[in-house]
Order: structure tokens, then sequence, then C-alpha cells
């Protein structure tokens, strides 16, 4: 009735079909590209300084790791999927491998 619920249904439609375009990519990889799930993980360190008086710097004394190394929860593909779960992710590659 008012033009209020307008923009929001374009967003939601367009998220949905966002969603739809990403499920088309991950269930029907280009057979043509080579398939290689990838992610990129970051390991944190807590950095040390010493204050230097003469030179009046910082200096990096030491450093301690602050976490493992994880996997990313969100993986990508070489193929240039991005975004995918790891479910995502072995949908892709199982596809890619059933159509090859
Ligand atoms: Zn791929």
């Amino acid at each position: 009735m008012t033009d209020d619920s307008g923009p929001s249904d374009t967003l939601e439609q367009w998220k949905a079909e966002m969603q739809a375009e990403h499920e088309r990519e991950i269930t029907n990889p280009d057979p043509e590209e080579r398939h290689e799930i990838e992610g990129v993980a970051q390991i944190n360190y807590r950095v040390y300084f010493e204050y230097d008086a003469e030179t009046d710097s910082l200096d990096r004394s030491r450093t301690e790791q602050v976490n493992e190394l994880e996997d990313p929860e969100l993986l990508s593909c070489r193929c240039g999927v991005r975004g995918m779960t790891p479910e995502e992710a072995k949908t892709h590659v199982r596809a890619a491998s059933d159509s090859s």
C-alpha cells in the first residue's frame, strides 16, 4: 500500500537473486576451468616493544603467537567462485569432478 515497502522488497529480491546465482555457480562449475579450493587464514601475534630513549623509537623486542592456524570459514575456488562455506565448497568440487 505504501511506497515504504518498495526499496526493501527490491533489496530482498536482489539478495535472493544473488543467492540463486551463487548456488548456480557452486553446483554448475565451469568444466573449462581448474577448480581448487582455497582460503586465507590468519595467525595473530602480540608484538612487544622496547622504548629506546636515545633514538626516541620503539623497537620490536619479541613476538608471541596468539592463536593457532585455523581453516577459514569462507572458501573460494580458483575458478572465481567466492564466499563458500566448507559444505558448499565440497559440493562445488564434487560437481566439478563429476563433470570432467
Ligand atoms: Zn571452481
